[in-house]
C-alpha cells in the first residue's frame, strides 16, 4: 500500500482534481510501474468530458512509460528496474480472441472499480482503461507491458503505448498496406501523423492527409504525406482522387468527427477499404451508400489499438525510431507536471496540440 499523487475526475466535464490516492501493491501476475512520463490522448479527454460514460472518480491515462519498481507473483521475463512501456492492453491469454492473436480485442472483462486504486480513506476509485496512468505510479497486469531498452527517452517511449501503436498499426496491421497502394488518412493530429508514417514505412506511392488545417497539413507533409487537402473545401475527395488516380486502397479515419466518417468512403478506389480508428462519442451515427460499397466490393472494418501485438510490434517500433525512421520526438508540442494536467488537456483540446507530455520529475 502506498500513497501517490493522481489527476482524479469527480465529475465529467470538470478539470479534474490532483490529490493523494491509494496504490496497493501488485498481486499475482501484477507489476507496479514509476512513471516517469504520460501522455494525453483524446481518449482520456473524451472519457473525462463523459462521452463515453463510465464509473466515477477514476483516474484516467493510459500512454505511459517508467520503470518496473515492484513485482507480483507469477510475473516472467519482467523484472524491478526494467524500463518499459505501459499500454490499456490487458489481455488474458486465454479467452477465444487472445487464442486467435487479437490481444487487443481480449474478452476477459476487468472492473476498475476493483483494481489497485482507492481513496486515501478507502473509498472506491475507478482504474480508468485497465491502466490509471495520470499518476506517478501504476499497478497493471503483465499482459499490459513491453520491456524496452534503456537508452530511448521515456517521454517518446510513452507515445508508443497508444496514439503511435494505433495509427502505425491501422496501417500496417489493419488495412496491410504494402508497397506501391495508395493511402489516405483523415486528421493529422497525433494518431493521425502515425497513420502518416506507418504508411510511409510500409512504402504507400501517395500518402494524402485531409485535415481542417492548412498548418497540420504541412506538419503531415514532414511525417510523410505527399498530398495535402483541405477538409474545409467543397468535395475533399475530388482533389484527394486527383492526387492519386483510381482512389485509396485504405482511407484511415483518425477522427472521431461524424462528417469524416461520412464522406470516408468517397476516397476508396475499388476493392479499398476504410478502416475506422476514431472514436465518436457513444450515440453519434455515420450515413453512407451501401451500394456503392457493395457494387465495387470495398469496405469499412474498425480497428483498435492498431491490432497490435504490443510484445511483437512495440519492440520494431523502438527499434525504427532508434534508426531515425520512426518519428516520436516531433510528436510532442508540449511538457507539463501533473499539476498543470488540466492546462495540457485544454491545450490539447486546442487541436492544434500534437501530444502533449506530463513528465514526473523525481529529485
Ligand atoms: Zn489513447
Ligand atoms: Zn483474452
Amino acid at each position: 500500500m502506498t500513497t501517490i499523487k493522481a489527476a482524479v475526475c469527480h465529475e465529467f466535464g470538470q478539470p479534474l482534481v490532483v490529490e493523494d490516492v491509494t496504490l496497493r501493491a501488485p498481486q499475482m501476475g501484477e507489476i507496479e510501474v514509476t512513471l516517469d512520463a504520460v501522455a494525453i490522448c483524446h481518449s482520456d479527454i473524451s472519457f473525462a468530458e463523459g462521452g463515453w460514460g463510465g464509473s466515477l472518480p477514476a483516474v484516467y491515462g493510459h500512454e505511459a512509460a517508467g520503470r518496473i519498481s515492484g513485482v507480483g507473483g507469477g510475473v516472467t521475463g519482467l523484472a524491478e528496474g526494467d524500463a518499459v512501456v505501459v499500454t490499456l492492453i490487458r489481455a488474458c491469454g486465454a479467452c477465444p480472441t487472445c487464442s486467435e492473436g487479437k490481444p487487443v480485442i481480449c474478452s476477459t472483462p476487468y472492473d476498475g472499480d476493483k483494481g489497485p486504486l482507492t481513496t486515501t480513506d478507502g473509498g472506491k476509485l475507478h482504474q480508468a482503461m485497465a491502466c490509471g496512468a495520470f499518476a506517478e505510479k501504476v499497478v497493471v497486469d503483465q499482459s499490459q507491458v513491453v520491456k524496452i531498452s534503456d537508452d530511448i527517452p521515456k517521454e517518446a517511449a510513452s507515445l508508443i503505448a497508444c496514439g503511435v501503436i494505433t495509427g502505425v498499426g491501422a496501417v500496417v496491421n489493419a488495412a496491410q498496406i504494402r508497397a506501391g497502394q495508395d493511402v489516405v488518412v483523415i486528421g493529422a493530429g497525433g494518431v493521425g501523423l502515425n497513420a502518416i508514417q506507418g504508411a510511409r514505412i510500409a512504402g504507400a506511392r501517395r500518402i494524402v492527409a485531409v485535415d481542417m488545417s492548412e498548418e497540420k497539413l504541412e506538419i503531415a507533409k514532414e511525417f510523410g504525406a505527399t498530398d495535402g487537402v483541405l477538409a474545409t473545401e467543397k468535395k475533399p475527395f475530388v482533389k484527394a482522387m486527383r492526387a492519386m488516380g483510381r482512389g485509396a486502397d485504405a482511407v484511415i479515419v483518425t477522427v472521431g468527427a461524424i462528417p469524416a466518417y461520412d464522406e470516408a468512403p468517397r476516397y476508396l478506389a475499388p476493392g479499398g477499404k476504410v478502416i475506422m480508428v476514431g472514436m465518436p462519442h457513444s450515440g453519434a451515427k455515420s450515413t453512407y451508400e451501401p451500394v456503392v460499397l457493395a457494387a465495387i466490393g470495398q469496405g469499412m472494418q474498425g480497428s483498435k489499438m492498431g491490432d497490435v501485438v504490443i510484445k511483437r510490434d512495440i519492440p520494431w517500433m523502438v527499434d525504427l525510431y532508434k534508426q531515425g525512421r520512426l518519428k516520436l520526438d516531433e510528436l510532442i508540442s508540449g511538457r507539463w507536471t501533473l499539476d498543470q494536467i488540466n492546462e495540457a488537456i485544454a491545450d490539447t483540446k486546442t487541436g492544434s496540440a500534437k501530444r502533449n507530455v506530463i513528465l514526473f520529475d523525481r529529485n
